[in-house]
Parts: structure tokens; C-alpha cells; sequence
């Protein structure tokens, strides 16, 4: 297990994986790169899409690929997010719906933003459980 984060691997990493997002419309690139027990690090970026409904970002695409490879969010250790703002980038609120049932509530997320030098530099970590407060759970269908 990876006990010390090395957040500028990560944010080198994330940075480089940008590239690959296809945001043809909003042009606002997204990465995330979920980092796991066994040091494996799943990578996702945005896809947009002409029917921008069908777009999906990049938290979403990452942590749908740890699953799809067998993992469960016990495997999951952090995820870490870079996007093209030079303000605090943040999760869409659906991801963080997705997030709340799909990693662990006390994983910390990273959030990397841009200075005026369009550097990338790491500005906030938060956990899942403080991304969306009064969340809908798994438990919030039995309705008692
Ligand atoms: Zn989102």
C-alpha cells in the first residue's frame, strides 16, 4: 500500500494525461488518476460529445475503470483531479454523487488547478465525505 502520496508524480502524471481528453467544445481538459492499494493507477479524462448530455468526465471515467478491472473502492487510496482552471477546480455535482458510493468517504481527493503562469500547482485536498453533505445513499432507498 502506498503510505506517502507523491503528489508531484501525480500531478506530473495528471498533467501529461490531459492531453488525451477530448473536450472539442468547452476546451476545458480534464484528468484524473485514481491511485490504488497495489500502486496500480487508473487514469480517466472528459469526453465530450455534440449531444453534451452524453458527455462524461473524467472522475467518472476513472472510477468506472476501476471497476471494470475487477477493483471495489476498498482498493482505492486517493484520486487525483487537474483541469485547465486557474481557479479551484472542483467535481460536477453528479460526480460527486457518483464518488459518494464508488470510493471510500474518508479517501481524499486532490485538486490541482493552474497559477497565472498556467503551471499546474496543488491547491486543495478535501475528502469524499465533505464533497457533497446529505448525500443520497445506497441506505437513502430503504426509505426508513
Ligand atoms: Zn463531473
Amino acid at each position: 500500500m502506498k503510505n506517502d502520496l507523491d503528489l508531484l508524480d501525480l500531478l506530473k502524471k495528471a498533467k501529461s494525461l490531459q492531453k488525451n481528453a477530448y473536450a472539442p467544445y468547452s476546451l476545458f481538459r480534464v484528468a484524473a488518476l485514481v491511485t490504488l492499494k497495489n500502486n496500480k493507477e487508473i487514469l480517466g479524462v472528459n469526453i465530450e460529445n455534440a449531444a453534451y448530455a452524453v458527455s462524461i468526465c473524467a472522475e467518472r471515467v476513472a472510477l468506472s475503470q476501476v471497476f471494470a478491472q475487477g477493483y471495489t473502492k476498498e482498493d482505492i487510496v486517493s484520486l487525483f483531479l487537474i483541469t485547465d482552471s486557474k481557479t479551484i477546480g472542483s467535481p460536477c455535482g453528479l460526480c460527486r454523487q457518483f464518488m459518494i458510493e464508488t470510493m471510500p468517504e474518508t479517501c481524499p481527493v486532490y485538486i490541482s488547478s493552474k497559477n497565472d503562469n498556467n503551471d499546474p500547482k496543488i491547491i486543495r485536498k478535501v475528502l469524499v465525505k465533505n464533497l457533497l453533505p446529505l448525500a443520497f445513499k445506497p441506505n437513502s432507498l430503504k426509505g426508513n
